[in-house]
């Protein structure tokens, strides 16, 4: 069934979100700061809002999508009159105290809000692999579900309005580490000359592998509380890494993660954990 849907920000994200409603079916109006942004989706269908509450007030459900929180709050703090009855879904990037002042905020005025954490680029969206992280009105989420499934599969993390953020920071931090790490591995194979086109097949497939063993089976480590390792020691890893920081600095590459590794490392082995596998370091990382 076609429902009503508006979207707030046509940013590269945002107008891949319009883009994929506008091709499900559902009458979308699109509000964006910059006009001329509205170009192209209304020439795929959209209804093009004349003010921010003219938007709001065309449909039931509205979608923001802009840079930060700040934005959104800036935005719709003018219109909470007009969003009231309706359901909001903030898909911007934010901290999940972020999102649960906008929770309070909204319930306050009467409108029903939904925190979400996008977890795809513009180029995946309506497409496999796509899924939005949703938390919030429960209720809310059940009425618009079907319709926010034109967008990506959609996974429901839980009422309190943080949480879909916690998870999406949570992705985007194994997602920065391993770009990092990617990053760093590049300048130290650079440094001796080695085309990365030589070096990525190799890296690529060494970074599947390990990730195939130590996201699970840290996990496992973690539920059981069993963190002795038969695969490779907090021991060893703290003899290790030394060499990693050590080449790094001869070969004038910055560190940005074994300088800060080995101090963890170095607790953990001195609290009696060398016989522990990395899974246990996750412990260690919780600030007293
Ligand atoms: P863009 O920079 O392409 O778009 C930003 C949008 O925010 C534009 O529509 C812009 O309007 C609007 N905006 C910014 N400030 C204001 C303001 N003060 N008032 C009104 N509108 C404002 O960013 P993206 O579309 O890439 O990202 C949007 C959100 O989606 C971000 O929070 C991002 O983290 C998140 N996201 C993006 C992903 C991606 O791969 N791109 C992936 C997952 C999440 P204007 O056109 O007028 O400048």
């Amino acid at each position: 069934a076609a429902h009503p849907v508006s979207v707030f920000g046509l940013g590269m994200m945002g107008s891949a979100l319009a883009a994929a409603l506008l091709k499900a079916g559902h009458p979308t109006t699109v509000w964006n700061r910059t006009v001329a942004k509205t170009g192209p989706l209304v020439a795929q269908g959209a209804t093009p809002a004349e003010t921010p509450a003219a938007g709001v007030a065309a449909s039931p459900l509205v979608i923001a999508c802009l840079t930060t929180n700040d934005n959104v709050r800036e935005l719709f703090a003018p219109l909470a009159a007009e969003l009231r009855g309706r359901t909001l879904v903030n898909l911007t990037n934010g901290t999940p105290s972020q999102a649960r002042e906008l929770a309070a905020w909204a319930q306050e005025h009467g409108i029903a809000y939904i925190d979400g954490g996008i977890m795809a680029v513009p180029q995946m969206i309506a497409g496999p692999g796509a899924y939005i992280l949703y938390s919030g009105d429960e209720a809310a989420y059940a009425t618009h579900r079907e319709t926010l499934a034109a967008l990506a599969d959609t996974k429901w993390v839980g009422t309190d309005a943080g949480l879909a953020a916690l998870w999406d920071l949570a992705l985007l931090t194994g997602m920065y580490g391993m770009g990092i790490g990617v990053a760093q591995a590049y300048a130290l194979i650079g440094s001796a000359g080695v085309p990365a086109k030589d070096f990525a097949p190799l890296l690529t497939d060494w970074v599947i592998a390990m990730t195939q063993g130590i996201v699970p089976g840290t996990a496992e480590a973690i539920d059981s509380g069993q963190h002795l390792t038969d695969v490779s020691s907090l021991e060893v890893n703290q003899a290790a890494v030394p060499n990693l920081a050590t080449t790094f600095a001869e070969h004038g590459v910055r560190d940005l993660l074994f300088g800060a590794m080995q101090p963890l490392l170095d607790r953990a082995v001195a609290e009696g954990y060398g016989a522990d596998g990395l899974s246990r370091l996750v412990d260690l990382l919780k600030t007293p």
